[in-house]
């Protein structure tokens, strides 16, 4: 059966993960294979800026002076004294705020440094590889992160088996039973998890069904996070999810929800119950079919810093299904309600889910916090003291002596306008000051290098689009540098896979590649499968643009598989689509677009399996470019 590409069929809040993980696993690669960069020359952890507005945190102080020493805020004042030589920074049409704080984001190396860039300077996780959590903690503690945003991480989420969480290829541990939550909690708590974050969505707001937690083992396992002293934090999709979280003693909700107008008691019920929201404006407009991060690309302030894969990532939505039930205003009324309740709001972005990316949406979220009916302080009290006071992060969100010099410089008043949070003059995390100027000469050259790839022929023998049709062998393809086994253990993993020739092929032809190994659980994010590279060496850039699609035949035993494409701009970061693949043949077209590009620097292409450990088998025929 002839069967067009058709969308990765769960609509969910962290559909973007399975990027972030690829690109975490390549982060552990470089974490365990080099040795970790050199801090930056020392740059002076001290300075001074003058007559400055401040945001404190809580409220604006009229301008005055600001001391940093070796990283920390040492005095606030009219006209502090300095050493000799002390660098003073003229801040007298600028406004310093505390470094943000990004309460919903899900993370990998590159993305808390590209977060600094954009004055984020710690990052709240909601689901990520423990792994890769502890390395950060590692290098923050060793002044190896200064490049990137600090981290606090939930690690892994609980979810059921086949819960929302359990989509995305990655082998993780499930919940049971409501027996079984003191011990899956304490799991986590032994992996380094800052707080409990629990999905309790069963997908009806978005017109699909989910197996998720009951509400007996939701309150099992916000009961276990309390008895070990965590927050715990809840996904919900639904105001009936939202209600039942916080009966059930969440201490917050990761997200607002939008299927309904806010009920009029719903504010009122959540602000008795002590509970905060991390209204995650972005992805609920996302969500809607509208791409929240679109306008940050023509935004001058921003669109320099941001790279082809992020601005990308910003014109993505979520596909918008006839039964899904969300309503982005139903999203701000709730919003409006919990703020005239008085209930601590936290401003979260989700990236790198659709139409967000990490850094500059905190900017976009500011902006939807304003509109939903924040004044513009309120909305900078959600990403500094408000986060801050609620992880319980003491050391920074507020511009106070004693707290660390995480610091971002704006022009303008933002008390004012929202908007000039985009106007970054510079940003520091403990005193040492973001390169932004060197993360947009990058920028500027991968813009460059990708006009002069677009301008490069087509691989030679690659005209009629065939890659391999298999009929004789598998090493062998009619252009590029052939097929390779590409497995996880690079990255530390311990998942195989071999390459055979089969036959018979699809379609009546004579032979297919047949694709067969394990997939271990030794790396979290494990993968294993064939790898194609169309130019002359593996990872060679290619302009294939001359082509709009795959085409391919497949077939499987019925566990997941993934087609990526990696491509010259985006680097390591490959774009994945999930394949539905089942025992019989048959043929999928997937265009480029699904994987945000248009052909002209690709790499390579992998088709891989990956999630729960063990065996499979899959085979792949007549891979062709249309
Ligand atoms: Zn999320």
């Amino acid at each position: 059966m002839k069967r067009s590409f058709h969308p990765p069929s769960r609509l969910l809040v962290l559909s973007a993960l399975a990027i972030s993980v690829a690109i975490a696993a390549v982060d552990l690669l470089s974490a365990q294979n080099t040795p970790p960069p050199a801090a930056p020359a020392p740059s002076p952890r001290s300075f001074v800026i003058r007559s400055v507005r401040i945001f404190d945190g809580e409220k604006l102080l009229p301008a005055t002076d600001v001391s940093i020493e070796n990283g920390l805020i040492a005095a606030i004042g009219k006209n502090l004294k300095a050493p000799t030589g002390t660098k003073e920074i003229n801040g007298a049409s600028d406004t310093l705020l505390p470094g943000l704080i990004d309460s919903h984001t899900h993370a990998w190396a590159q993305a808390l440094d590209q977060s600094l860039i954009f004055g984020v300077t710690t990052e709240l996780d909601m689901f990520s590889d423990p792994k890769f959590d502890a390395n950060i903690r590692q290098r923050e503690a060793a002044g190896q992160n200064l490049g990137g945003a600090d981290l606090r991480s939930s690690g892994t989420l609980v979810t059921v088996a086949k819960g929302h969480g359990t989509e995305y290829g990655i082998a993780i541990p499930t919940l049971a039973s409501a027996a079984d939550a003191q011990s899956f909690v304490d799991a986590r708590v032994a992996e380094g998890s800052d707080y409990i974050k629990i999905i309790y969505d069963d997908g009806s707001a978005y017109g699909i069904k989910l197996p998720t937690l009951t509400k007996e083992e939701l309150a099992a396992v916000v009961a276990a996070a309390h008895e070990r002293k965590k927050l715990a934090v809840v996904h919900i999709g639904s105001q009936a999810g939202a209600r039942d979280a916080i009966e059930s003693g969440a201490d917050g909700l990761a997200h607002i929800f939008e299927d309904e107008p806010p009920a009029p008691d719903f504010a009122a019920f959540v602000k008795q119950h002590h509970a905060f929201v991390i209204a995650t404006l972005c992805v609920n407009e996302s969500i809607t079919g509208k791409a929240s991060g679109e306008s940050l690309l023509s935004d001058p302030r921003l669109a320099p810093y941001l790279d082809a894969s992020s601005a990308g990532n910003l014109k993505k939505a979520f596909p918008h299904g006839p039964a899904n039930k969300t309503n982005f205003a139903n999203a701000l009324a709730a919003v409006r309600a919990l703020r005239a309740a008085n209930v601590p709001l936290l401003a979260g972005t989700d990236a790198p889910n659709p139409g967000t990316a990490h850094g500059v949406s905190i900017h976009r979220e500011l902006d939807l916090l304003v509109q939903a009916g924040l004044t513009p302080t309120e909305a900078l009290r959600s990403a500094t003291s408000i986060p801050a006071s609620t992880f319980g992060l003491t050391d920074r969100g507020r511009i106070a002596p004693g707290l660390r010099a995480d610091l971002v410089l704006v022009k303008g008043d933002p008390t004012k306008d929202i908007l000039a949070t985009r106007e970054i003059v510079s940003v520091w995390k403990t005193g040492a000051e973001a390169d932004r100027a060197s993360a947009r000469a990058q920028v500027e050259k991968e813009k460059q290098e990708a006009q002069a790839s677009a301008a490069t022929p087509a691989p030679a023998g690659s005209e009629s689009g065939l890659i391999s049709d298999f009929e004789t062998d598998v090493t062998t393809s009619k252009f590029g540098s052939g097929w390779a086994v590409s497995t996880d253990t690079v990255a530390g993993g311990k998942s195989t896979a071999e390459l055979k020739w089969m036959n018979p092929g699809a379609n009546g032809s004579k032979g297919a590649m047949q694709i067969s190994g394990t997939i271990s659980d030794a790396f979290a994010y494990a993968w294993a499968g064939a790898m194609f590279s169309p130019g002359s060496h593996p990872f060679e850039s290619s302009n294939l643009s001359s082509k709009k699609a795959i085409r391919f035949w497949i077939r499987g035993d019925g566990r997941p598989y993934r087609l990526m494409f990696f491509t010259k701009s985006g680097g390591y970061n490959p774009a994945i689509q999930s394949l539905t693949v089942s025992t019989e043949w048959k043929e999928i077209t997937v265009p480029f677009s699904a994987f945000q590009t248009d052909g002209h620097d690709i790499t390579a292409i992998l088709f891989c399996a990956g999630g729960s450990p063990g065996a499979f088998t899959f085979a792949i025929d007549d891979v062709r470019l249309e």
